[in-house]
């Protein structure tokens, strides 16, 4: 029998107040494992009053005691690790390889990061100068949690990024009504559980389950909810602020990416470096918003770098999620399935050549009516091709050359999303000028994906809005008051 998930508001695991249920698919199978609580506006209007009644207790209850249910709540999702990176799996077709490595040990860390953070967190104070008009004065600034906050997430990193924003609001001292996705809604919901178990008062974290356009809309439009972290596509993100501006609302947008991978002849393309450039491509089936979808390469290498890419590519294997040698498990959707393949397709038709992959993957048994697709590689594209510009979110890079450094920057720039950049050189001038003239949010060097969580998170152009991560996301979920006194 699918398991029937429930929302967390005020304290208690609640049904939905019209009982209605969405089917909750195992990628992998395409079978209906779970059914999602299809919540309405009244449901959000009973967390958002339930997180209004908890908001000034729990901006009052001490640092210290705040941080300390983060970390019983992260230590309880650390002692479940295989139990959340299975379900974490299931809901969304990744490798459970991936989901206990990465996707699992990552929330845990938020939980923690954020805890430690609000503990060490001081606001600013400005003396001013002898000599001026204002000489004898001092400014303090203080900062306040917003009370009542908004928080949504994707499908893609689901328990990774729903910590992700739920970590620095609590820990901020604000209540918290969230929603993650409802195509992968079942690792948030356990976490929902637990958080009764470590005892968080009713009422601070509330968990709504449903749909974008009735759940999530009704959470941004609520008067009562002060700001809005939210991560997912460019479109939504578009709705969501047009929804909050005319209430002055904060938002914090962190959107898609169609990002580049620059590879210079002088890089070290040692067997690590390139696994880290396949990686950076199909990590997650490519569902990742860093991942580089678009990889420029040196023309003076660009034949020899292909042939030893291409034989990484067709290396990965594609199957069961359950499989340890899984390099890539199933797509998370049947509509996400149908995109990626039309998608594919299009490069067809747009000219591209497909040197590997470009094609579904059967994978036997259990797994034979899943979502399926073969790491794709695709060149002969100019940058102005929909296959370059238009996010893909699958597992599908484009090869493109490029002559030399201006070239490089003209491509990698050339796109209207601003997420993610790297940068494969030896020469550490040019990763510095690059790094400068890069209009990305984030840049790696040598590198991809190594986050450290101090750090400012987030993209330009259609990327995004805001940053999160460190303090800026504690800036984001507070508001500063200054306190100028003269003396
Ligand atoms: P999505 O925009 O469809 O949905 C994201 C969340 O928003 C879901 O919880 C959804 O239910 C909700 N939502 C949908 N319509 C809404 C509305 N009108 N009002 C309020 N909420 C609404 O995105 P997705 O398909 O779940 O995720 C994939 C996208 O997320 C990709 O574009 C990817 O690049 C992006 N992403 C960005 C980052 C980043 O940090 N920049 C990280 C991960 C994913």
């Amino acid at each position: 029998m699918p398991k029937r998930l429930d929302n967390l508001i005020d304290g208690r695991p609640q049904a939905p107040a019209d009982a209605r249920y969405l089917d909750v698919f195992e990628p992998a199978t395409g079978a209906v494992f779970a059914h999602c609580p299809d919540s309405a506006a009244a449901d959000v209007e009973a967390a958002v009053q339930a997180a209004r009644r908890a908001a000034p207790g729990w901006a009052a209850t001490p640092v210290e005691q705040r941080a300390r249910l983060l970390d019983r709540l992260a230590d309880l999702v650390e002692a479940r690790l295989d139990e959340f990176a299975a379900l974490e799996s299931r809901d969304s077709g990744k490798p459970v390889k991936l989901a206990r490595s990465v996707d699992i040990p990552r929330a845990v860390s938020n939980l923690r990061h954020f805890a430690a953070a609000i503990a060490t967190w001081g606001s600013e104070s400005h003396a001013m100068e002898t000599g001026t008009p204002g000489a004898g004065a001092v400014n303090l600034t203080l900062r306040r949690p917003l009370g009542v906050v908004g928080c949504i997430s994707p499908w893609n990193l689901p328990l990774y990024l729903f910590t992700w924003k739920i970590a620095p609001a609590l820990a901020a001292g604000n209540a918290v009504v969230a929603k993650p996705s409802e195509i992968t809604p079942c690792t948030a919901a356990r976490l929902g559980e637990l958080s009764i178990e470590a005892g968080f008062p009713p009422g601070v974290l509330n968990i709504v389950q449903g749909r974008g356009p009735t759940v999530g809309q009704a959470i941004v439009e609520h008067p009562a909810v002060k700001a809005v972290s939210f991560t997912g596509s460019t479109a939504t993100g578009a709705r969501i602020a047009a929804v909050a501006a005319p209430q002055f609302k904060k938002v914090s947008l962190e959107l898609g990416g169609k990002n580049p991978a620059i590879v210079f002849a002088d890089a070290d393309l040692s067997d690590a470096n390139l696994d880290t450039i396949v990686r950076s491509g199909f990590a997650n089936q490519g569902e990742i918003c860093l991942c580089g979808s678009r990889l420029l390469v040196q023309r003076s290498i660009y034949e020899a770098f292909r042939e030893r890419y291409l034989a990484r590519v067709r290396a990965l294997r594609v199957g069961d999620p359950d499989d340890e040698a899984s390099d890539l498990g199933a797509l998370v959707s049947k509509p996400h399935f149908d995109k990626v393949m039309a998608c594919i397709a299009r490069a067809r038709d747009e000219g591209g050549r497909v040197l590997v992959g470009g094609e579904a993957v059967a994978v036997p048994r259990r797994c034979a009516r899943g979502w399926f697709v073969a790491p794709t590689v695709i060149e002969g594209l100019p940058n102005e091709a929909a296959t370059n510009q238009q996010e893909i979110f699958g597992p599908v890079v484009t090869l493109i050359p490029f002559e030399d450094e201006a070239d490089a920057l003209a491509l990698a720039n050339g796109t209207g999303y601003g997420l993610a950049a790297s940068l494969w050189t030896r020469d550490l001038s040019r990763a510095h000028r690059l790094a400068a003239q890069l209009d990305f949010g984030i840049v790696w060097i040598n590198c991809w994906m190594l986050r450290d969580l101090r750090t400012p998170f987030g993209g330009v152009k259609h990327s995004g809005l805001g940053r999160e991560g460190g303090t800026e996301a504690l800036r984001f979920f507070t508001e500063p008051k200054n306190v100028c006194i003269r003396y």
